[in-house]
């Protein structure tokens, strides 16, 4: 039956489900074994490395599972200074990491705007277009998406959450609205960005449709990258009190089913293997790469921030700088068969495809 539609070249949402609900391990190995062959011929075995900058915690929003909601006031609000973020870019360059991701809070005031275009033009006039620049910054105006894009930024991640807009709506309050999500990824993708999107995993009410719904909602808005993660509650959220109804090992597992079942899907995009997975098995990235994914996003905020950022509980805070981790992890991508693409950028295949006209998946 796993064979059979490992076999097929579309899936459809049954299809998919079934996939993402397998759980013997001859099962799991064949469909990882499937995606990585998927891997190998679409987006090769370098793995890209994005140097993570958590530049600030202020949040206007207030999404339920979140540890740096606004309404959590048991955070100290920091934002680095712009001589910080680009000593934080100057260490990615120099580690031969090809591009940083500029991650924050939601802040949609115009100081703020205008702060992170004068960041991101700072590091195009400090290191001469040598460091790729992804923003996560959540739900901006269009105006702000274009000036971010006319300063440098070519990359932008906005995860959906869940494709679902009524499970979208119990993770949220009233006044954040799935609908403008939606637009801002249509924006994002009419200024010019590659497009990244993901959901989270193992979420209350959560079933294996809704995420076979995910992955087809990727496919259906062309995205070019995707990130995704298990949800790991925070004790100070609103969410963090419920119970989850996955243990930590399956939601880890159903992770990396997603991953797997959206590299044979999609084919062609960049896929993250996220810190949320990390923060649930030690080996957690690794996992991730041998079921499909091909971007690493080592930290690189300053430790004195670390705290600051507890996105969710058990946030791995280790110092990703530090010589000795960055020998480890690399030595653990090659005892994979995989190799670091210094230097590289490693833009999404799919994107040069998609803005060439001939990305068309049509599953
Ligand atoms: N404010 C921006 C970027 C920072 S949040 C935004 O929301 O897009 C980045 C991601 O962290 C979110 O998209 C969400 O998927 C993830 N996240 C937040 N809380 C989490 C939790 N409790 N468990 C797992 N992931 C979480
Ligand atoms: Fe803010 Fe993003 Fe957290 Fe929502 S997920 S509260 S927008 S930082």
């Amino acid at each position: 039956m796993i064979d059979e539609i490992l076999r097929k070249e579309h899936l459809s949402r049954e299809e998919i489900a079934a996939l993402l609900s397998i759980e013997g391990e001859e099962d799991t190995r064949r469909l990882f074994q499937r995606a990585y062959a998927v891997k190998r011929g679409h987006v090769g075995t370098a793995v890209y490395f994005r140097g993570l900058i958590e530049l600030g915690n202020v949040c206007g929003k207030d999404c339920f599972y979140c540890g740096i909601r606004r309404g959590n006031s048991s955070l100290e609000r920091y934002m680095m200074t712009r001589e910080e973020i680009l000593d934080a870019a100057e260490l990615a360059l120099n580690w031969g990491y090809g591009s940083v991701v500029l991650q924050a809070g939601e802040d949609r005031s115009a100081c703020f705007s205008d702060f992170i275009e004068d960041v991101i033009a700072g590091i195009g006039g400090r290191f001469g277009g040598a460091l790729g620049v992804t923003l996560s910054l959540g739900e901006q105006d269009d105006e702000t998406y274009r000036r971010w894009f006319a300063a440098g930024a070519h990359r932008y991640l906005l995860r959906i959450e869940t494709s679902d807009s009524g499970l979208y709506g119990r993770f949220h309050p009233e006044d954040h609205s799935f609908e403008r999500r939606l637009r801002c990824l249509a924006a994002l993708k009419e200024t010019g960005y590659q497009v990244g999107t993901g959901v989270m995993i193992g979420l209350p009410g959560q079933t294996a449709e809704h995420l076979a719904g995910d992955v087809l909602f990727f496919n259906k808005i062309d995205a070019d990258m995707i990130g995704m993660g298990p949800y790991i509650p925070h004790s100070d959220t609103p969410m963090g009190k419920d119970c989850v109804p996955f243990s930590p090992e399956e939601r880890l597992n159903l992770a990396l089913r997603m991953i797997a079942v959206t590299r044979i899907v999609l084919k062609d995009v960049n896929i993250a293997s996220t810190t949320a997975l990390q923060a649930l098995s030690d080996t957690g990235r690794e996992l991730g790469l041998l079921a499909g994914a091909n971007v690493i996003m080592p930290n690189l905020t300053g430790m004195k921030y670390r705290g600051g950022y507890r996105l969710y509980d058990g946030k791995p805070g280790i110092d990703e700088n530090a010589a000795a981790f960055r020998e480890r992890l690399e030595t653990r991508i090659r005892d994979i068969g995989e190799y670091v693409g210094y230097g590289l950028r490693g833009d999404s295949p799919h994107y040069g495809k998609r803005v060439r006209g001939d990305a068309g998946r049509g599953n």
